[in-house]
Formats: C-alpha cells, structure tokens, sequence
C-alpha cells in the first residue's frame, strides 16, 4: 500500500464537483494547495482553525477552480478566527486577484517561495500564467503539476521525487492527454516515484487506459 502525503478534497476537471484541491498537516501547520470555488464549504466543514498556528496557502494559477474562495477563505479566518494566512503564489496577477476581490492586507502575507516550497513554471492556457511546484516534507520529495498541458518543465525535478501528482485528461488541450503520457508515467514510476492522476475529467475513460495501476486517488 503506497503511503500517499497529500489528502485530497476534491480532484474533479474544472466543471467538476469538487475542484482539485489537496492538503498536509504537520503538527500545528495547515498546508492547503488551491482552493477554488467548491473548496470553501468543504474545508470550513472539516477543519477547527483553531488549533492551526500557521496557515498557508499555495496557488498554482487563478483559474476559478484553483482559486474561486480564496478570497472567502482568507476573509472567513481574518474576522471569524482573527488569523492571517501566508499565501504562496508566482501568478502574476494574485495581488491584483486579492485587492479586487476586497480582501484586507492585513489578513494575508504572499510569498513566492519558501525553504520547502519552490514553483516551477508550466504551460496550461495562454490566458494565465500557471505553475507546479516541488514541495519537500516529512522528509519527502513531492512535485505536483498544478493544471499543466506538458511535463517537460517537471521532468528535472522528478528524477529525485517520492511522489508526482500529475494533471491528466481524456481529452488534452489544457490538459496532458493521458494516452501521451501513459508510457512516460510508467517509466517514472519504474524510476520509484509514487504516480498520483490528479484533475479528472472522465474517471472511467482513464481508469480504462491505466488499467490496473494504482494511481488514481481517493477523496476524503
Ligand atoms: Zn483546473
Ligand atoms: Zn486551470
């Protein structure tokens, strides 16, 4: 059984139910990877954002199912819980994408990298500027791809990677085409890094094509 870091709230396309979006708590820390338009009602639900010290939050790119309630989010913890967020984002535009949507200074600090967290830049629409990002925690080597139609930019990082949580699609575009990418996946898994298929559009269709690989993920 593979021992996967990530939780995941969702891992649906973007007109999904549930928009990807993961996260990892370490001691007193609450780390959460996007946090689109369904996340807010999920997360609010779930967490007491008491007991958290630091809160943090990566933005891969501000596309509305990566970061619909983020806003909401960091409005939510400023007055109901009197706590200031960090939020790690590259996207050119996130500080615009805050101040427009009325979120007060005070309640957030941005950051665009950290001991532990450095983005890597990715191509996905010509509309945004969108990245992944290598994340080492819990003594662990994690890349996740954020929406991605390459994984060239990756490939450098994944070669000493435990876990790759890769976009994939039926369809391409936006997306890497799962049909393209399927024999590079089992050669990165053969190389001893855990494959984890994030972004689902058509879960049948690729469960189809992955046949019995364990690489898709539970929600919780
Ligand atoms: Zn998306
Ligand atoms: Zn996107």
């Amino acid at each position: 059984m593979k021992n996967k870091t990530l939780t995941f709230l969702g891992n649906d396309s973007g007109f999904g139910k549930k928009n990807n979006s993961a996260y990892i708590e370490k001691e007193d820390k609450l780390i959460l990877i996007d946090c689109g338009f369904s996340v807010f009602e999920i997360i609010k639900e779930k967490f007491d954002f008491n007991k958290y010290k630091e809160i943090e939050v990566i933005i891969t790119h501000l596309h509305n199912d990566h970061a619909g309630s983020l806003s909401q989010f960091i409005l939510y913890l400023w007055f109901i819980y009197k706590k200031s967020v960090t939020i790690f984002s590259k996207c050119s535009r996130i500080k615009d994408y805050l101040e427009i949507t009325g979120t007060p200074k005070d309640a957030y600090i941005l950051k665009n990298a950290s001991k532990s967290i450095e983005f890597i830049k990715t191509e996905h629409v010509k509309y945004l500027d969108s990245y992944g990002f290598k994340l080492n925690i819990e003594n662990k080597n994690i890349i996740y791809t954020g929406d991605t139609n390459e994984i060239n930019a990756f490939l450098p990082y994944i070669k000493n990677a435990n876990e790759l949580y890769i976009d994939v699609s039926r369809y391409g575009g936006a997306h890497i085409k799962i049909d393209d990418i399927l024999n590079t996946l089992e050669e990165i898994e053969k190389n001893g890094t855990n494959i984890y298929l994030m972004h689902i559009d058509d879960k049948k269709y690729i469960k189809s094509v992955i046949k019995n690989k364990d690489w898709l993920i539970d929600v919780n």
